[in-house]
């Protein structure tokens, strides 16, 4: 199956995997308005709820692999430039490798502790306190994991229980909705609506109620590169504690932002106590293939989820936490710098979308933007993306893929394309890009 053509909400599928054809993939209910409920149905078998939560199980029961992975082999086989799976070009910081290197050569190679190597807690504890004013406990408030993605796997199946409801943005990172659906949670979600991306206070409210376990939020957002404003952060605050609900924040693109400096959630009166905050070295140093995360949390919450955690991987990537430290520990510039580099890229890209007759949503952060692909005649993002490696020599990935089948429609034209790349790269997709714009017109005008 391709991701690109995600089964219908009501389509049944096959045998395949062990499931009844009467299965239906999910339930999509909607209350009031623009608040919607999105759970797999309950006789699927677990994997194949994890799967439906994405939006990755066939109609004859199949499972695809992600967006990510299917445009990046897509990008592989077409020789097209990849601006669909979110990993730079280029490498990081120089100390950030050596310091690697260096540690496989002194033989930091076994099992590190369970909570992260002390050197790498530290680093994380003296990273929120020099940015943020924040003060973690290195030795109980710190947990080092493989990526974010296992932070949040280890967070959700912690803490979500059947029928728990899980408030996110829509569209979202799609791995919260595999695993909400992975946990038995209902995911609830309110719109997230182009181009400004800013979120309805009102929706928000009703969202939350005390069947809310985890608010989920991701600033710097992804895919749309959105940054939530502090009375927005304030407002989740407010319903969290209002519902005793669980903060979740996660927080890959906290260094990588060019408007105001990053506010983390749990810098707000009240949130502290009540906020699982996660990142990730990954986007900060260019190293995605590392898989360095870490979340910061009250004590008792850091027990919980290294109950789940320490039975996933238990631990990973032992000489690469000394590097990641060493990076944590580089000076301001180093992440002003990487922050200044980006925001150009974007410009580029954004500018080469623009020419080639695109509507552009210009992010405030992160690695992506998101442009409409209607203006130049391609109403279905999904099977533009399809073609777009044959017809340009580029790959994006349609928004589609981070939205529920309800709201498939509403976002149908949109397309995010990453700009973490080299400049001569981005030039060259937006010189390639510009055939669309061209195709479009040729045919406008036939
Ligand atoms: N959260 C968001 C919002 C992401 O974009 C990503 C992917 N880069 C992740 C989590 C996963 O991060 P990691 O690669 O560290 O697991
Ligand atoms: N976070 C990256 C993105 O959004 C991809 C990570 C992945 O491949 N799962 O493109």
């Amino acid at each position: 199956m391709s991701r690109l053509s995600p089964s219908s909400e009501s389509s049944e599928h096959g045998c395949r995997g062990g499931a009844s054809p009467r299965q239906r993939n999910a339930r999509t209910l909607t209350y009031g308005e623009n608040v919607s409920d999105f759970s797999p149905a309950s006789d699927l078998r677990p994997w194949q709820r994890t799967a439906a939560g994405a939006g990755l199980l066939a109609a004859d029961g199949t499972i695809a692999a992600t967006i990510f992975a299917e445009m990046s082999a897509l990008a592989l086989a077409t020789g097209a430039i990849n601006l669909g799976q979110g990993f730079p070009d280029e490498d990081g910081p120089a100390e950030v490798l050596e310091a690697a290197r260096k540690a496989i050569a002194d033989g930091v190679n076994q099992y590190p502790p369970g909570l992260g190597m002390p050197v790498l807690r530290q680093a994380i504890a003296e990273h929120q306190r020099r940015w943020y004013g924040l003060e973690v406990d290195a030795a109980s408030e710190v947990l080092v994991t493989a990526g974010a993605t296992e932070a949040l796997a280890a967070t959700l199946l912690a803490l979500v229980d059947t029928g728990d409801e899980v408030v996110t943005f829509e569209p979202y990172y799609d791995a919260y909705a595999a695993l909400v659906a992975r946990a038995g949670g209902v995911h609830r979600t309110v719109p997230l609506r182009w181009p400004d991306w800013r979120p309805d206070h009102d929706e928000l409210r009703r969202a939350v109620t005390d069947r809310t376990r985890v608010i989920l939020v991701n600033s710097p957002h992804n895919p749309t590169g959105a940054v939530l404003d502090t009375e927005t952060l304030r407002l989740l605050v407010e319903l969290a504690d209002r519902h005793d609900a669980i903060i979740v924040t996660d927080e890959v693109y906290e260094h990588l932002s060019w408007g105001a400096p990053h506010i983390p959630i749990a810098t707000l009166p009240g949130a502290r106590e009540r906020t699982i905050s996660i990142s990730s070295g990954g986007k900060t140093f260019s190293t995605t293939g590392w898989k360095i995360g870490w979340l910061t949390a009250p004590a008792p919450l850091v027990t919980a989820v290294l109950a789940v955690k320490q039975y996933l991987t238990f631990v990973n990537g032992a000489p690469f936490q000394p590097a990641i430290a060493a990076g944590l520990a580089l000076p301001d510039a180093v992440f002003t710098d990487a922050a200044a580099a980006l925001r150009h890229r974007r410009d580029v890209l954004a500018a080469g979308l623009e020419a080639a007759g695109f509507t552009v949503s210009l992010p405030q952060s992160g690695y992506f933007l998101v442009a409409d692909a209607a203006p130049p005649g391609a109403a279905d993002g999904a099977a533009f993306c399809r073609e777009l490696p044959d017809r340009a020599g580029v790959v994006g990935v349609p928004v589609s893929a981070f939205v529920h089948p309800d709201r498939q429609a509403t976002y149908r034209s949109l397309v995010r394309f990453a700009f973490c790349k080299r400049l001569e790269v981005l030039e060259e997709a937006s010189r390639r890009l510009a055939s669309v714009i061209e195709e479009h017109r040729a045919k406008r005008d036939r």
